[in-house]
């Protein structure tokens, strides 16, 4: 049963039992499901935690003291424990429940608007997703610090010198993706973390296409923040978690007034509840959150090591196979590179491209993919994005190359 693929020992076959969507047909065809960077889909051990909360113990967290209020605060809280050990933080405090990375940025660029002056710089990558560029655009607007860009070189890799050389005294911050989502290059982010550091940088890592393949050491690292979204790692949409070395969410404002997020209210003066709660203010999404734990207990069991191993084997294989097709060219060539191909055919426009292989059931995005930046440093549009995850299969690679080839002779 083990896909011929691969020789570690994974049965790719009756992981894919566990995703109910991959049933369905899709314009008569079978699903093939290539737009796992946009979003993953979701196991039914997940589905069942979701399911079961509804079903089982709906109630509101951390305020009643009735059986039902306190099973839920319970499964949430041992979420955020798994969220900790998963991405080993040294405190559970450390962890802030949010909606998504973009609300784990914004919260961060938002809290520092009172720490920042007009002589400050903030570097942001060339290789950044829109939502990890405009909050600090709209943060050095607000503070008149300088924004400055890490440049991406042809292969769609950091140019580590040139970034060294942008540090300085004035730097205050840096915020690089761990992994591009555009091009799946994986950043350096342990070299980017140390230098940033030496000048007194704090760095946050969006962490949004590194989590489903990669387990984050953030003591290791020695990050200061990194932010993820459950919904690109199994878990459902609307959840996700923002990591924060204790000494930064002491000195960080709270982000949103309101319920959960008080210790007392007095219309003199309000005192903030204690972390993580500080940054928690009202009802959260409180099935999302143990289903988010839920989803790393699920891709822990399947293992991140030999979802590395099976995914790199994906990659190779598709990059090889495309490769052959005459007038294709990959964008993001990098020597680290996560299960993502970004390509264009010559001449061929990728929304057309995308339009027929959708057709044939196979779901690939097309299009600037939130990093426009990325786009205008090739002067192109935007691109095909095929990208992979540990469910997917060869066969189904084989599927989207006869499906390019065919789209191909359609339009040219
Ligand atoms: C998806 C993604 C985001 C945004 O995540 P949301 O869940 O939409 O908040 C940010 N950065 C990267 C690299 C992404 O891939």
């Amino acid at each position: 049963m083990n896909d011929t693929i691969n020789h570690i020992n994974f049965d790719v076959e009756s992981i894919r039992k566990d995703f109910p969507i991959l049933n369905r047909e899709v314009n008569g065809k079978p699903l093939v499901y290539f737009d796992n960077a946009a979003t993953s889909q979701t196991p039914r051990q997940v589905i069942d935690v979701i399911v079961d909360y509804y079903t089982n113990y709906n109630s509101n967290i951390h305020r009643g003291v009735h059986s039902l209020s306190q099973e839920a605060t319970d499964l949430y809280e041992q979420a955020r424990l798994k969220i900790q050990e998963h991405v080993n933080a040294k405190y559970n405090h450390e962890i802030i429940f949010t909606s998504g990375t973009t609300h784990g940025i914004n919260l961060v660029a938002t809290g520092f608007s009172s720490l920042l002056k007009p002589s400050d710089e903030v570097l942001v990558s060339a290789l950044e997703h829109h939502s990890n560029i405009v909050p600090w655009q709209m943060l050095c607007e607000r503070t008149g610090a300088l924004l400055k860009v890490i440049p991406m070189n042809e292969e769609g890799e950091l140019v580590i010198d040139t970034y060294e050389n942008l540090l300085s005294e004035q730097t205050k911050l840096v915020f690089v993706n761990h992994i591009s989502n555009a091009l799946g290059t994986i950043n350096p982010i342990e070299t980017i973390i140390k230098k940033a550091h030496k000048v007194g940088a704090a760095v946050l890592i969006d962490g949004a296409q590194s989590c489903p393949h990669i387990k984050p050491n953030v003591q290791e690292l020695d990050v200061d923040f990194y932010v993820t979204s459950a919904h690109k790692m199994c878990g459902p949409t609307g959840v996700g978690m923002l990591y924060g070395k204790e000494e930064w969410l002491r000195k960080l404002p709270p982000y949103q007034g309101g319920g959960e997020m008080i210790a007392e209210v007095t219309f003199e003066k309000t005192t903030y509840a204690d972390l993580p709660h500080k940054f928690e203010a009202g009802t959260p999404n409180i099935a999302g959150g143990i289903a988010f734990g839920a989803a790393i207990d699920y891709m822990n069991k399947v293992g991140f090591d030999v979802i590395a191993t099976y995914e790199h084997k994906l990659l190779e294989y598709a990059t090889a196979q495309l490769l052959a097709i005459d007038g294709l060219k990959i964008y993001g060539t990098a020597k680290e590179k996560t299960a993502v191909i970004s390509f264009n055919i010559e001449h061929i426009h990728p929304y057309d491209i995308g339009t027929i292989l959708d057709k044939m059931g196979i779901a690939v995005r097309t299009g600037h993919h939130c990093a426009q930046p990325i786009m205008d440093f090739y002067k192109i549009p935007g691109t095909v994005r095929a990208s992979f995850a540990f469910y997917n299969t060869k066969a189904e690679i084989d599927a989207l190359v006869q499906g390019v080839k065919k789209a191909k002779m359609m339009l040219s």
